[in-house]
C-alpha cells in the first residue's frame, strides 16, 4: 500500500500556525513512508473563500518547503462528481431531497431547545421521495438511527459515537454546493487517501463521514486527529496570543526549518530530543507518538530554535532568507561583502534574520553616526589613536583579518592604551553604533576604501 496523505485547507484567510502543523504532520508521514502528499483546497464555503487566501496558503506552504506531489485540487471544480454521488445515494434510498423551509427548521429547533432536546432534523422529508424538480431543495443523508460508530483514531484510540446523536446531515445545499462532510469523503476516496491527518476539531465530524463511507461502500481511511494548540493561558491559540499567521514568522526573521522543528515537537515527541534535521524529522516522525493532550505554544522556545539554526546551518542555506530581509529593509546588497561572509560573522549575535539584516545594514550603507557617540568615544586621546591607526591602515599592503589584527595591536601597544580606546571609536565610525563583529573582521568585510572613508569622515 502506498501511503497517501493530504492537506485540505479552506481558503478563508492566511495559513494559521496550527494548520501548518497539521500540514507538516501529513507531509512528514507521506515522506517517511515514501508516499504521496496531496494539496486540496476546500473552497466550498463560497462566501468566505477568496483567491488571496488561496495564494497566501500556496506561498506559506512553499516557504515552509512542504511541497505537494499532487494537486492543488479545488473542490469547486468537482461539483459534477459530488452531484453524481448524491444522485446515486438518492437512487439507492440512502439520501433524499428535503424542501423544509428555513422557518420550519427554525421553529423546530426552538421547540427542541425549549424541551431541552438536542436540536436535530426530525426526518420530515425522509420518506416523501421528492422529485428533482422540487425547488428549492437540499439533499440530506439518511443517517442510521440506531447503533454506534467507532472512530479508530491513531491518537485517541477507539472513540464511540451513538448514531442517534447524529443528524440527517445536508450533503448538498440548495445552491448545488456540497457540504464539507460530503465532499471530504468523496475526495478522500477518489484521491485514494490512506491516512486522514487533521485537527481534532473535526473528530465530531468523523462518525458522520464514516457512515457515508459505509453507505458508499468506500473503504475507510486511517484517522489521526491532532490535539489543538493552546496559548499560555490555556485557551485555544489565537491572535490574542501573538502572531498565528505563518508568514508573520517569516517577517519576524524566523527560518522555515526552525518553525517546522518547533511545530513538529508541538504535539509529538521522540524521547527528549528537541532538535531535528529535516531528514531526522522525516525518519523519526510517527503517528503513534502524537500526544493526546493539547500542546502549549512557547515563543521563547521557538526563538531558541531559530537561533540554534542560524548558528548551525551552513551559512549558504541562510543567504536566501537574509537577502529577503535586506530587501525588505531597502538595503541594496550589490555593493559590499557577500551575505555568506556577513552571516558567518553575525550569526552568534542575532536570533532572527530580521535583526541580523538591521544589524548588518552598515556593511552596505553609510551609517548615520549619532553626535552623542562621537562625543562619548572621540576623546582627544582616543582621536589621536584613531589617527595613528588610520595612517597605518593607509600604508597596509594587504587588507586581511590577520594583518588588520596585527595593526590594531601595534597601535595599542605603541600608545600604551586599552584596546577599547581604539576599537570603540573605530567601530562607531564604521558602523554608527557600538556593536559589530570583531573589529578586524568588520574592517576586512567592509574593505579598505569604505573603512578609511568612514574613519576620515568622523575625524574631519
Ligand atoms: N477544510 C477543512 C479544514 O480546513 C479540512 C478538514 C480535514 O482535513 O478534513 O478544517
Amino acid at each position: 500500500m502506498t501511503v497517501r496523505t493530504r492537506f485540505a485547507p479552506s481558503p478563508t484567510g492566511y495559513l494559521h500556525i496550527g494548520s501548518a502543523r497539521t500540514a507538516l504532520y501529513a507531509w512528514l508521514y507521506a515522506r517517511k513512508c515514501a508516499g504521496k502528499f496531496i494539496l486540496r483546497i476546500e473552497d466550498t464555503d463560497t462566501e468566505r473563500s477568496t483567491q488571496e487566501a488561496v495564494e497566501a496558503i500556496f506561498e506559506a506552504m512553499h516557504w515552509l518547503g512542504l511541497e505537494h506531489d499532487e494537486g492543488p485540487f479545488f473542490q469547486m471544480q468537482h461539483l459534477s462528481r459530488y452531484h453524481e454521488v448524491a444522485e446515486k445515494l438518492i437512487q439507492e434510498g440512502k439520501a433524499y431531497r428535503c424542501d423544509c423551509t428555513k422557518e420550519r427548521l427554525e421553529t423546530m429547533r426552538e421547540a427542541q431547545i425549549a424541551k431541552k432536546e438536542k436540536p436535530r432534523y426530525d426526518g420530515h422529508c425522509r420518506e416523501r421521495h421528492l422529485p428533482p424538480t422540487t425547488h428549492p431543495h437540499v439533499i440530506r443523508f439518511k443517517s442510521p438511527t440506531k447503533g454506534e460508530v467507532c472512530v479508530e483514531d491513531c491518537v485517541r484510540g477507539a472513540v464511540i459515537f451513538k448514531n442517534e446523536e447524529l443528524d440527517d446531515l445536508v450533503l448538498v445545499r440548495s445552491d448545488g454546493v456540497p457540504t464539507y462532510n460530503f465532499s471530504v469523503v468523496i475526495d478522500d476516496h477518489d484521491m485514494q487517501v490512506t491516512h486522514v491527518i487533521r485537527g481534532d476539531d473535526h473528530l465530531n465530524n468523523t462518525p458522520r463521514q464514516i457512515n457515508l463511507y459505509h453507505a458508499l461502500h468506500f473503504s475507510v481511511p486511517i484517522f489521526a486527529h491532532i490535539p489543538m494548540i493552546l496559548g499560555a493561558d490555556g485557551k485555544r491559540l489565537s491572535k490574542r496570543h501573538g502572531a498565528v499567521n505563518v508568514m508573520n514568522y517569516r517577517e519576524a526573521g524566523y527560518l522555515p526549518h526552525a518553525l517546522l522543528n518547533y511545530l513538529v515537537r508541538l504535539g509529538w515527541s521522540h524521547g527528549d530530543q528537541e532538535v531535528f534535521s529535516m531528514d531526522e524529522m522525516i525518519q523519526l516522525f510517527d503517528l503513534g507518538h502524537i500526544s493526546r493532550s493539547p500542546a502549549s505554544f512557547n515563543p521563547s522556545k521557538l526563538l531558541w530554535l531559530n537561533h540554534h539554526y542560524i548558528k548551525a546551518l551552513p551559512a549558504a542555506d541562510l543567504v536566501g532568507e537574509l537577502a529577503y530581509h535586506m530587501k525588505k529593509e531597502n538595503i541594496d546588497i550589490t555593493n559590499g561583502p557577500s551575505l555568506e561572509d556577513v552571516i558567518v560573522q553575525q550569526r552568534e549575535r542575532y536570533k532572527t534574520l530580521h535583526d541580523m539584516a538591521q544589524g548588518s545594514a552598515f556593511f552596505y550603507q553609510e551609517p548615520q553616526v549619532p553626535a552623542e557617540l562621537i562625543e562619548k568615544f572621540f576623546t582627544p586621546e582616543n582621536t589621536s589613536a584613531v589617527i595613528e591607526f588610520r595612517d597605518k591602515l593607509n600604508q597596509l599592503e594587504t587588507w586581511d583579518e590577520a594583518t588588520l589584527h596585527q595593526c590594531l595591536n601595534e597601535v595599542v601597544t605603541q600608545l600604551n592604551i586599552k584596546l577599547g580606546q581604539l576599537a570603540q571609536p573605530i567601530r562607531v565610525a564604521l558602523t554608527g553604533g557600538t556593536v559589530s563583529p570583531a573589529l578586524n573582521h568588520t574592517l576586512s568585510l567592509l574593505g579598505r576604501e569604505k573603512s578609511i572613508k568612514r574613519i576620515n569622515r568622523v575625524i574631519n
